[in-house]
């Protein structure tokens, strides 16, 4: 269930649905998926849908992790990717390599606990994490080049606006249950460009934490 002819076919079924960024098909095909979830749901790892991590949350469809990722990474230069909604670190250890840093917020402590762990094993260093409320971002860090959302905000929020560098770009998905849209934001010299790219459907980005 876990073999690489299972992985090879959720890698081309990406392919048939646009995604062509090399690197990304790269990792979706390299990220042991399975260990991302609980081990009862390890034979459904590799179908394109999202499963349920707990705590209430999922883990993100392959297919949007690797949309959401070539958007942010389309004409990438930078360094540092902010992101939000750490869950069970499926998205993260997509994108791990791809930059030089992660810096990963997620308001369940008890989820983060464990993806520390999950992504030491697999040899993933250059992330650092804090439990904490996504609206506010993550200041010490920032500007950040990048900037991903795992959760839908009801509106695009301010605070990563503030915190994203010139020329990077924010991909969040808007709106409220039923009718979002994966936006993505890119900061130009003296304002912001947006993009839809589509309907979507995420838990959303609870306030506070
Ligand atoms: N990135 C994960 C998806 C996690 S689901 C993956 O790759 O599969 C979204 C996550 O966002 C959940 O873990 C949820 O707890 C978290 N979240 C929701 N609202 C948040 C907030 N305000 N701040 C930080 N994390 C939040």
């Amino acid at each position: 269930m876990t073999s690489a002819r299972t992985r090879d076919r959720l890698v081309q079924r990406l392919k048939d649905q646009g995604i062509r960024s090399r690197d990304v098909l790269e990792q979706v095909r390299k990220v042991p998926r399975h260990l991302f979830v609980d081990e009862a749901l390890s034979s459904r790892a590799y179908e394109d849908t999202a499963l349920p991590i707990g705590h209430g949350q999922t883990i993100s469809q392959p297919y949007i992790v690797a949309r959401m990722t070539e958007a942010l990474l389309a004409d990438f230069t930078g360094e540092s990717v902010l992101e939000i909604g750490t869950g069970c670190g499926y998205q993260t250890a997509i994108l791990a390599p791809l930059v030089k840093r992660i810096y990963s917020v997620e308001r369940i402590r008890e989820l983060l606990q464990k993806t520390r762990q999950r992504l030491r094993d697999l040899d993933i260093y250059n992330v650092q994490f804090r439990p904490g409320d996504g609206w506010e971002g993550w200041p010490k860090y920032g500007p950040y080049d990048g900037i991903i959302v795992a959760a839908a905000a009801a509106v695009v929020p301010e605070k990563l606006l503030e915190q994203l560098a010139p020329g990077g770009r924010l991909v969040v998905p808007v709106g409220p249950p039923g009718r979002q849209d994966l936006t993505v934001v890119t900061r130009k010299d003296d304002h912001f460009e947006q993009v839809s790219l589509g309907a979507v459907s995420f838990v959303p980005l609870v306030a506070g934490r």
